[in-house]
């Protein structure tokens, strides 16, 4: 099949962990979860065109040394799934745009792949539809389906059985930004190791953790505050644990007016909840000028989509 077009541009967004409660490790390694993902205005821009090979390139307002450019790089494991699945020869380029943090829980890998499947789809015109493409998705990691959904969406399983939750309006956030990333494995081999060492005192590790209503409430109103005293992360203390310093971070910005500010799945980045738009400005501007870096985005936008040229 020859490429119709020869560059597409796709962008899907990061996300942020709301509501985050995990399981004991069960039999097949994993922890069951139960997730509620939004997706933030923090995107990550992929360009396709057509290549003999599959190859990388990676620019970004991040710290990027930690991005594989071999064939382990998540967009790159799309690309070549989407020509298995559609049993094609061609090759292509992806010129990656990140600005989502490596490592930081906001699930910017799994973005990268989302986009890159929406961008080859383009331009091989395979014309898969969305539950063909979500079903790929799949395949690749637990947090993809979510990127390629996009809005607000309830995870069970691994986190990437997904249904949409209703949300109204919009929330404003402000992303405390780590340069150095928290490897997902260790955050949650801390949480096993900090649930066994607690014994009987550790609230107990459930085998189908659920989501409490009151965030789905929260969401369904449009409301911050409600979702600021619903919101929770179980691995919020594991993070913690691996990088004290980030629970200065998380009293600062409470200090300085967030509704609530948490770790952001495994973390590093502390997502704090401002009461609207114009609070989310002041925060950011005082994390800034403390020296943090901080950004301001909002939430729920669409999943990976083509971007018109
Ligand atoms: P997770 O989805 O495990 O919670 P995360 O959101 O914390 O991850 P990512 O930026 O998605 O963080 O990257 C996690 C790891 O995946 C990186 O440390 C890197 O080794 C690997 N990786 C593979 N492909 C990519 C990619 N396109 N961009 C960033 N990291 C990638």
């Amino acid at each position: 099949m020859a490429s119709t077009v020869d560059r597409v541009h796709a962008r899907a967004p990061g996300k942020i962990n709301v509501y985050f409660r995990v399981g004991g490790l069960a039999d097949d390694g994993y922890h069951p979860v139960a997730s509620v993902y939004q997706a933030v205005s923090l995107y990550e821009d992929v360009w396709a065109t057509p290549a003999d090979g599959f190859t990388l390139s990676v620019t970004g307002s991040v710290e990027l040394g930690a991005v594989p450019r071999d064939d382990t790089n998540l967009a790159l494991r799309a690309a070549r799934l989407l020509a298995r699945e559609i049993g094609i020869e061609d090759g292509v380029h992806l010129q990656i745009h990140k600005t989502v943090p490596v490592a930081g829980g906001m699930g910017g890998g799994s973005a990268d792949a989302a986009a890159a499947l929406v961008a080859c789809d383009a331009l091989w015109a395979a014309g898969l539809s969305h539950a063909e493409l979500m079903a790929l998705a799949a395949q690749l990691g637990a947090d993809v389906p979510f990127a390629l959904m996009g809005g607000t969406a309830v995870g069970t399983g691994h986190g990437d059985q997904l249904n949409p939750a209703l949300a109204q309006g919009r929330f404003d956030w402000v992303l405390a930004i780590s340069d150095e990333g928290l490897s997902t494995p260790a955050v949650y081999a801390e949480l096993d190791e900090y649930r066994l060492a607690a014994g009987p005192r550790a609230e107990p590790a459930v085998a189908h953790p659920g989501v409490r209503p009151a965030v789905l409430q929260a969401l369904r109103q449009g409301d911050a505050r409600r979702l600021a005293s619903a919101s929770h992360n179980d691995l919020d203390p594991a993070a913690l644990r691996l990088r004290p310093p980030l629970d200065d971070i998380i009293n600062l910005g409470l200090d300085e007016g967030a509704l609530t500010a948490f770790v952001s799945g495994s973390g590093p980045t502390i997502a704090m909840l401002a009461e609207d738009e114009r609070a989310a400005i002041g925060l950011q501007i005082s994390l800034s000028t403390q020296g943090h870096k901080a950004l301001h985005v909002h939430g729920p936008v669409p999943g990976a989509r083509v971007v018109a040229s």
